[in-house]
């Protein structure tokens, strides 16, 4: 990608500490070093709960229609879900992962010392399949010898599976090129390319067993093989298992949609807080950033809200707009940050504001 390009990046706040958070991504961008040769310019987009009580849609399609015929990528806040069901109602978030085709959720974990709830350094990345498994919501009920039955359609096919795949090993590859490089600065041993398939196909032969042998051969490709990576499998339960047993041996999870969504919110579990923890919602030539908390009303306001999971969020967009090397210094900023931990939010035991946090991580840019 050539270095001078200008990038347009809409900008979805949504609710709550979206609208804290999203203006801190927006900063990170405008602050990378110019050495990159990179130029960003913005759109603001509306979605979420407070556009539905406006408009009456939580998902505008001015803003289907920007990002997909103007934008190169985007940053996603929060939305709140309503705590009762409301009619006409459906998250945006969703809606937008369909239109706009992004049919990986990428949702790295990573503990930096200081934000450790484990003792072992946790560095991996869950691989979610976005757009088939259960969530294709083919759901119905019916009444059977005086019985009510719902059922729900599991569908799985080749193709998703197999670019979900490719996916995962493009990761697990280019995750052991930037270890390599930090290599010279770190004692820590260096970790294998590797993933590991998840799945349940003793149970589900056909849907999973499809998912499994499509993941197998898809990285068995000699691009893979003559890189080295490993490919292990993990039945689904003893995974969740282990990831809570022994997080740090893993590097890339694979899996179809719903255990894809269990274990990436169990991942994010490991490390001291929600707002340490991004997300990308992938497609090709398109990736939207989000960060994994929700839209946070108990905090929403104070201006004490995290916005490092924003900011790694922002990193995870470049890294597949094909800005490797700014994703890098993002990276770097932020564990910077968080390493020498003077200026930490309360939900790491700190005092700090959002603007100082954000602030400490430009400075370091
Ligand atoms: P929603 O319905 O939008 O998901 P929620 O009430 O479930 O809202 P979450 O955003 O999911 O709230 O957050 C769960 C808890 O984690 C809250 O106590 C919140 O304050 C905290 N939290 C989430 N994100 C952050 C953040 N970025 N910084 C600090 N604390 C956070
Ligand atoms: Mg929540």
């Amino acid at each position: 990608m050539a270095a001078s390009r200008t990038l347009r990046i809409g900008l979805i706040p949504g609710d709550g500490i979206g609208k804290e958070v999203i203006p801190a991504g927006r900063r990170i961008l405008e602050s990378l070093p110019a050495s990159l040769g990179l130029k960003f310019s913005f759109v603001d987009l509306e979605a979420g709960f407070e556009t539905f009580q406006k408009t009456g849609v939580a998902l505008p399609d001015r803003t289907v229609e920007t990002l997909q015929k103007e934008c190169d990528g985007a940053l996603f806040g929060a939305v709140s879900s309503p705590t009762t069901p409301t009619k006409g109602y459906s998250s945006p978030i969703v809606a937008l992962r369909k239109k706009l085709d992004l049919y990986a959720n990428v949702r790295p974990v990573k503990s930096v010392a200081g934000t450790r709830a484990f003792p072992d350094p946790i560095d991996l990345v869950i691989v979610r399949e976005n757009t088939e498994d259960l969530y294709v919501k083919e759901e119905r009920t019916y009444e059977q010898d005086g019985d009510i039955v719902a059922e729900a359609i599991k569908r799985i096919t080749r193709s998703a599976s197999s670019r979900i795949a490719t996916m995962a090993g493009e990761i697990a590859l280019r995750r052991a090129k930037i270890r390599a490089v930090e290599k010279s600065t770190s004692t820590e041993q260096q970790k294998q390319a590797m993933v590991t398939i998840t799945h349940k196909s003793n149970v589900l032969s056909q849907t999973d067993g499809l998912f499994r042998k499509t993941c197998f051969d898809t990285l068995a490709q000699p691009r893979f093989a003559s890189a080295n990576l490993k490919v292990e499998e993990q039945i689904v339960d003893s995974m969740l298992y282990k990831l809570f047993i022994q997080p740090a041996y893993y590097d890339v999870v694979v899996g179809p949609n719903l255990y894809g969504d269990l274990l990436s919110d169990a991942a994010a579990a490991l490390v001291a807080s929600l707002g340490l923890v991004p997300s990308a919602n992938v497609g090709d030539g398109f990736a939207l950033g989000e960060p994994c908390h929700g839209s946070a009303p108990d905090i929403a306001g104070l201006g004490i809200s995290n916005p490092i999971a924003t900011i790694r969020s922002v990193g995870l967009m470049l890294e597949f707009l094909g800005q490797g090397e700014a994703a890098a210094r993002v990276y770097q900023a932020v564990d910077g940050c968080l390493l020498e931990g003077r200026l930490l939010t309360p939900d790491l035991g700190g005092k700090a504001g959002t603007e100082e946090v954000v602030g400490d991580v430009v400075r370091r840019l």
